[in-house]
């Protein structure tokens, strides 16, 4: 990995002359509250040397000339919820914050958008679209307290991806910060667009490694008035899987299909102190959302998904009322009660391929020595497999996640799915990602990475070295 220069007392001064002396932060304490992001290991933090918080594009642009002039990285931090490590300063330097970037700018009910400033919180988003009787259609579990910025640099999915989307697919426009620190538009407000290359979506899922995102336009959609979340469960995990794509195919267009594995239903209520879960013992989760414009298309279709559901061997099939959803919002939160460390893994596979890959996952996991634990996006065949250190040596624990995801990348890659579906690769994953993306795939990567930030200055040490 390329060697920086480090950020001296010259460097301190003229960040300070840019965003002022009181948005420059250099304390010990301070610095070490951006050392890490999700990441549990100690051994992956990394101190930055410098914290700036920035209120706008204008003063991002001039942080950014100053650090090509003084070859110093900048890592863009939001709300630092990555769990792939995107938001550590691996390479040191500085870390540029986005929380004052925080005003919700527009929103035009007629054009169906908003516009906002990148570090607004997504939570704050949807709350606003709904007053004024929209959907912002963006939903990751994170939501109280990841960043819209944070969301478009990783492409976020979420719980309703499988009706509306992913990231990508809710933003029209983006301003970025390019890493040469020019200020530019990408995309427009249009429902098609064939002019050039589609810079807006380049931008979207590359971690901070090409621009930063300073201001974006989201679409909304209509708030479908009729709404029914499902919960049905399952003893027998081969059961869970092969209802989905039943489901799927009945044309019953869910926004929402997840799945929880018994640890997962014992381990949230136990967080959540939820006393009365359903089937807390050994039931498996299927959680699905179904919304709908007039109301007898949502009772068929709640007669369809409940037929369907029985007839593959549900043990109940229940109202999911909020507890169900924050048992699915509180997985990651909960792995804490039984691990320090943990990691977690983000492969996405073809939808008709998600049942083989758990049953796959859950037959190979038995002669590990760690919990595997799996909750899925299961409608958009992303998968979130925890892996928790308990009391294992830092050397066994290392070995064997690595066999363990040798494995299962490669069971993977030959159904034809990739390492991440919502993650990001981040610092975590540099390796795997090298072994195994497409050579011709990642030499392009490389040559736009190249072209767009000569010096490497933003986000050094992710999603591939150079
Ligand atoms: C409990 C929990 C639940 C989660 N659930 C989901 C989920 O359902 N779906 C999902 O996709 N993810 C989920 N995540 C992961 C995480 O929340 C997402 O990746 C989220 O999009 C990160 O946003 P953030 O604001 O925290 O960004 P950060 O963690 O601060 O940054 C993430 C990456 O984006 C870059 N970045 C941040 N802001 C900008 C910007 N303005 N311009 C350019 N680059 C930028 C950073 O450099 C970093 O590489 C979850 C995480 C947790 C802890």
């Amino acid at each position: 990995m390329k060697t920086y220069a480090p950020v001296t007392e010259a460097v301190l001064d003229a960040l300070k002359t840019i965003v002022g002396a009181e948005y420059v932060l250099t304390e010990p304490e301070k610095l070490e509250q951006y050392q890490t992001d999700e990441e549990t290991d100690p051994r992956k933090f990394h101190l930055p040397e410098a914290v700036v918080l920035p209120k706008d594009a204008q003063e991002i642009a001039a942080v950014i000339k100053l650090a090509n002039t003084y070859d110093v990285p900048v890592t863009v931090r939001s709300g630092g919820t990555s769990l792939a490590g995107g938001a550590i300063p691996v390479c040191g330097g500085i870390v540029l914050l986005m929380e004052r970037l925080n005003k919700i700018i527009e929103l035009n009910a007629e054009g169906m958008y908003m516009e906002v400033e990148a570090g607004v919180r997504t939570v704050d988003i949807q709350k606003y679209a709904n007053e004024a009787g929209f959907l912002y259609a963006g939903d990751p579990c994170s939501a109280e307290s990841c960043l819209i910025g944070g969301n478009i640099a990783t492409n976020a999915g979420g719980n309703k991806a499988v009706r509306y989307g992913v990231t990508r697919d809710q933003v029209y426009a983006v301003e970025v910060v390019t890493p040469t620190g020019e200020i530019v538009e990408l995309g427009a407000r249009l429902k098609k667009k064939s002019t050039g290359y589609c810079l807006e979506q380049l931008i979207m899922g590359s971690e901070g490694t090409l621009g930063i995102i300073t201001k974006a336009t989201l679409k909304l959609q209509p708030i479908p008035p009729y709404r029914f979340d499902l919960l049905a469960v399952f003893g027998d995990p081969e059961q869970a899987l092969d209802v989905v794509p039943k489901i799927m195919q009945a044309g019953i267009n869910p926004t929402s299909v997840e799945y929880m594995d018994n640890s997962y239903v014992r381990g949230t209520a136990d967080y959540l102190e939820f006393k009365g879960a359903p089937h807390y013992e050994n039931g498996i989760y299927v959680i699905i959302t179904v919304e709908t414009f007039s109301e007898d298309e949502l009772d068929l279709k709640m007669e369809q998904l409940d037929e369907l559901c029985s007839a593959a061997g549900a043990v109940d099939v229940l109202e999911a009322d909020e507890r169900i959803w924050d048992m699915r919002r509180n997985c990651q939160e909960s792995v804490r009660l039984i691990s320090l460390v943990s990691l977690t893994d983000d492969v996405v596979v073809p939808v008709n391929e998600i049942a083989g890959t758990i049953k796959f996952i859950m037959k190979i996991g038995e002669k590990y020595p760690f919990p595997v634990k799996i909750n899925a996006h299961i409608g958009d065949g992303n998968l979130h497999i925890v892996l928790c250190k308990c009391e294992l040596s830092d050397e066994e624990w290392e070995n064997k996640v690595e066999a363990f995801h040798k494995e299962v990348y490669t069971y993977a890659y030959s159904i034809g799915g990739r390492l991440a579906g919502e993650h990001g690769i981040g610092a975590k994953k540099l390796r795997e990602m090298e072994t195994y993306t497409p050579a011709g795939e990642l030499a392009i990567m490389r040559t736009i990475k190249a072209a767009m930030d000569p010096q490497l200055i933003l986000n050094p040490g992710k999603i591939f070295d150079l």
